[in-house]
């Protein structure tokens, strides 16, 4: 397949609000160009060998010049790359997408052009204003408000005054007072309202509404910044009844959350839903452990040695089957053991693959599986972990006659590197609460974080899973630390929700 330029859209910010094309377009370039109003998070889906190249300007400030841009997307599609040129919204919508179009067209380059969910239509739907309703708009108009003093050859003020439907700027804020003049002096009513959305659809969007009159004393004093759509017109006075997404219960929170690299972020979905912004610190780093594959290979071998095999962790299962995978063993070869398990996401990671384990504990610390397999005849247990998984497990039963047979299968070692990020999340913004879903994790973050930043920890609301994390954290920190009715992750969204 010959390599081609794509000029996509990227949507508003949100990171639902982009096209499966685009995605698809991120997926598969081998250079991607982004700007600021790009959500950073779609990068993460770009290929290890994807070259990554920033091209942000702000309004007033060219980091890259256009004809530079253009140079770098006809370049490295001359070296047989797939270029992908990812734009904030809608590419045609004052991105300069149709200048670039032009100038592949020109150098006789294959291209494409995937549209984006414009932040001019977009980004007041998440504010709360439609652009058209039938008792208010029936057409819209996207100008740019860009500060060209002499524009009038550009922008027709004196039609655009009178027209009836939403007016909508682009880059405006700079040049407020200029917009609204024209727009007062060609006869636009002053009480007109208006309203500005910044960083909208993003976490920290933020909408204020006035009238066209008190438009520039509001930027002042609400110190409104670039990006903003500036709107006006009666579609505005919606906003209050249609706001849905500033009125979401954790919107304008911020939220630490801890995650392995091996594990994916449920809890980080359910967290955005309710429109939280969820800062994610892989504070442990997980890998299997090269000399437990063979180990595990002549334990499988010797499976009817074995009366249970017990997990208590999501990458216990994970590893595990990976290595039945490796060495081509068949699940059936499990049949005469039971499987017990700990832990809904372990629960749920064997269920996934087919396995339903035989006993389960409801509450989510090894002293209550123990008693739940003890209940059983006493026996050999297979239990396959982490290296630095607790001993309770293996004393309790051993206590009561079973054998255990601990075998470490994969490491977990804190994650150093992502120290600084982490202090700075904490200084940087305010954090409201911050989730532990295990006592290894509340302990790894503390090592990582350096007992001399523990106070950080101390100013925000801490989340925990359970009465053994719970007992951990309370053991390092009195204040602010709340335990969820349940061992959910829907049940630590529900909590931080009751503390608002
Ligand atoms: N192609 C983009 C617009 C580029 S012009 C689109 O279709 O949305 C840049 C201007 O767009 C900004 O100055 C701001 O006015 C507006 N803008 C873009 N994204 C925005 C966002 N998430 N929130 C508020 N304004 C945004």
């Amino acid at each position: 397949m010959s390599n081609k330029v794509y000029i996509v859209g990227a949507g508003p910010g949100d990171y639902g609000l982009i096209t499966l094309k685009a995605v698809e377009c991120i997926k598969n370039a081998d250079v991607l160009l982004y700007d600021r109003l790009v959500n950073p998070d779609f990068l993460e889906l770009k290929k290890d060998t994807c070259e990554v190249i920033y091209v942000g300007k702000e309004s007033s400030n060219h980091i890259v010049p256009q004809d530079q841009i253009n140079r770098i997307l006809i370049d490295k599609f001359n070296e047989g790359k797939t270029v992908v040129r990812l734009k904030g919204g809608d590419p045609y919508v004052f991105g300069r997408g149709g200048e670039e179009a032009e100038t592949l067209y020109d150098e006789g380059i294959e291209f494409e052009v995937v549209p984006g969910v414009t932040s001019a239509v977009g980004g007041l739907c998440y504010a709360g204003i439609p652009v058209t309703h039938r008792d208010y708009s029936s057409s819209f108009h996207i100008v740019t408000g860009h500060s060209k003093k002499d524009d009038q050859n550009e922008i027709n003020w004196s039609s655009l005054a009178k027209e009836k439907g939403t007016l909508i700027f682009l880059m405006g804020i700079g040049n407020i007072e200029h917009i609204v003049k024209q727009l007062i002096d060609n006869g636009k009513e002053p009480n007109t309202p208006v309203g500005f959305v910044s960083w909208a659809t993003r976490y920290n969007q933020k909408t204020t509404l006035s009238t066209l009159k008190d438009a520039k004393a509001c930027v002042e004093r609400e110190n409104i910044k670039a990006p903003t759509i500036f709107v006006v017109g009666d579609v505005v006075k919606l906003a209050d009844k249609l706001n849905f997404f500033e009125k979401k219960p954790l919107f304008g929170k911020n939220i630490v959350i801890t995650r392995s690299r091996a594990k994916n972020s449920e809890l980080r979905k359910k967290l955005e839903e309710k429109g939280a912004r969820v800062i994610e610190i892989p504070t442990i780093d997980i890998k299997s452990m090269e000399s437990s594959k063979s180990i595990i290979k002549n334990k499988i071998n010797g499976i009817n040695g074995y009366d249970y095999l017990a997990f208590t962790s999501y990458n216990s299962v994970k590893y595990f089957f990976d290595i039945l995978k490796l060495y081509r063993f068949d699940l059936r070869k499990l049949a005469n053991v039971k499987i017990c398990s700990i832990g809904a996401a372990t629960t749920r990671e064997l269920e996934d693959r087919g396995v339903l384990p035989d006993i389960t504990s409801e509450r989510f610390d090894a002293v209550s599986l123990a008693g739940e397999i003890s209940k059983n005849s006493i026996g050999k247990v297979l239990f396959p972990c982490s290296e630095i998984a607790g001993t309770d497990l293996q004393k309790c039963l051993e206590n009561k006659g079973f054998a255990v047979d601990r075998v470490e299968i994969y490491s977990n070692k804190v994650n150093y590197s992502e120290r600084e990020r982490v202090v700075d999340a904490f200084r940087n913004s305010d954090v409201d609460f911050i989730t532990f879903t295990s006592s290894s994790t509340f302990e790894n973050m503390i090592e990582l974080m350096g007992h001399e930043n523990m106070e950080l920890l101390e100013k925000c609301k801490i989340i925990s899973i359970g009465d053994i994390t719970t007992k951990t954290i309370k053991s390092k920190i009195s204040n602010n630390v709340f335990q969820s009715k349940e061992v959910s992750m829907e049940s630590m969204v529900e909590k931080m929700i009751e503390l608002l």
